[in-house]
């Protein structure tokens, strides 16, 4: 690791790379900030709420989920869902939004399989699909014979968006928070599909809501609310014109009411478990994992090659990653001791990920500026704390260029004319 040169000099001074891992000592990363009693998740996550005990909210739904009458959720479920046939006629039963993920694969098995429904699977690609993500998408069309479209927004509004979505909202993925949201919606207006179905429950992953008080209104502005954060309208920059933004827009109220569009979460009917779901979609379907930058686990956000650069951005931010987030869900579920946690977060939450350089090459932005950045958005409880950057110990197992461009690569390569010497070109 003594070879190792922060590839930042000139950094914000509250930011610190250490080199030295015989020294350090898990613990909880950051003492001055207060965390669940239970589990890992600090003060600084969005949302969330501790009660008298100092118990987060997620914990408190990890528990609810134990005694909530699986059988009685099940049967509304179904019930939803034949009505929405009955009611769909020679239509689309429902729209599945997906990604290829393996939460989009289990939610195709539940509902073609199980459920015998006919899904409309709609897919906002962000256009960062990691080659893996790539074939996990494509196998589970074939899996499951759906029909599907997909929006892909170009390269060129892509690589625009991701430089102002740091500075506007402090990750690089405004462009996929907000396509992700309206995409599915536009598309149940203009197929007049009502029935939206997307998979975990909002009680797994954030204080906004909890398995006994879940979110059943639907709210066509979810996602501007919980992960965009601004509209389209507040993205407009220079280069980032109102119309270039269109396709980042919700449908309006009207539209929404005049299809009838709902939503609902599959995790609000059956019991969720990540791990065995993953097993199952995996020794079932083919479904593959992969290294996935920032966390120890390989199946969350495995279609993209950006999570490890989003996850950075909010440990800068708010002083926690992906491994803090997993660790809690693992500490819940009895397979992971706090001490044990409190290590996963510290060899994972704060290493510097590969895909930043991916970031910085279509942002022009160098990782000075990244850094500067980010200490904008640093929250408050953080101010003047030192927040340690590591470097990753090895390269990733995949290499994080999205899919397409490295496929564009290799054909062009293999079927390239050689390219004649120089001096040969200045002949006649
Ligand atoms: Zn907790």
């Amino acid at each position: 690791m003594s070879s190792f040169k922060p590839p930042f000099q000139g950094r914000p001074s509250t930011f610190t790379v250490y080199t030295d891992e015989k020294n350090a000592h898990a613990d909880k990363p950051f003492p001055k900030l207060q965390y669940c009693v239970r589990c890992c998740v600090p003060q600084t996550q969005e949302g969330v709420v501790f009660d008298e005990l100092g118990v987060c909210q997620a914990c408190q739904s990890a528990e609810q989920k134990i005694h909530i009458d699986w059988a009685e959720r099940e049967r509304d479920l179904r019930a939803t869902l034949e009505a929405a046939k009955a009611q769909a006629g020679n239509n689309y039963d429902c729209i599945i939004p997906i990604s290829g993920g393996k939460d989009s694969t289990f939610q195709l098995h539940v509902l073609t399989k199980i459920y015998g429904m006919k899904p409309l699977a709609v897919t906002f690609s962000h256009n960062w699909y990691s080659e893996t993500g790539w074939y996990n998408l494509q196998n589970s069309l074939e899996q499951f014979n759906v029909d599907h479209i997909m929006f892909t927004p170009n390269r060129s509004l892509v690589n625009r968006i991701a430089k102002h979505s740091l500075a506007g909202i402090g990750d690089s993925c405004w462009h996929c928070h907000a396509g992700v949201g309206a995409f599915p919606l536009q598309a149940a207006v203009r197929f007049n599909i009502p029935l939206l179905v997307w998979g975990e429950s909002i009680a797994e992953s954030s204080g906004r809501a909890s398995y006994k008080n879940p979110v059943r209104k639907f709210d066509r502005e979810y996602f501007t609310k919980v992960s965009a954060k601004l509209r389209p309208d507040q993205m407009v920059r220079d280069d980032l014109s109102e119309r270039d933004l269109y396709p980042f827009n919700v449908p309006s109220a009207e539209e929404c009411e005049r299809v009838g569009v709902y939503g609902i979460h599959l995790g609000d009917y059956i019991f969720w478990d990540d791990e065995r779901q993953t097993e199952f979609v995996r020794d079932v379907y083919g479904w593959r994992e992969t290294q996935i930058e920032g966390s120890y686990k390989r199946y969350k956000s495995a279609e993209c090659i950006m999570p490890g650069v989003h996850d950075y951005a909010n440990y800068l931010k708010r002083g926690y990653g992906r491994a803090t987030f997993h660790s809690s869900v693992d500490v819940r579920a009895g397979l992971l001791s706090r001490d044990e946690a409190w290590q996963l977060i510290r060899d994972n939450d704060g290493v510097r990920p590969e895909g930043l350089d991916y970031y910085l090459k279509i942002t022009g932005m160098t990782e000075e500026e990244f850094h500067a950045t980010m200490e904008g958005h640093r929250r408050p409880e953080l101010k003047n704390v030192v927040i340690p950057i590591y470097p990753k110990s090895s390269p990733n197992e995949e290499k994080l260029v999205p899919h397409p461009q490295q496929l564009i690569e290799k054909v062009q390569a293999e079927t390239a004319v050689p390219q004649a010497p120089a001096d040969d070109k200045a002949g006649p």
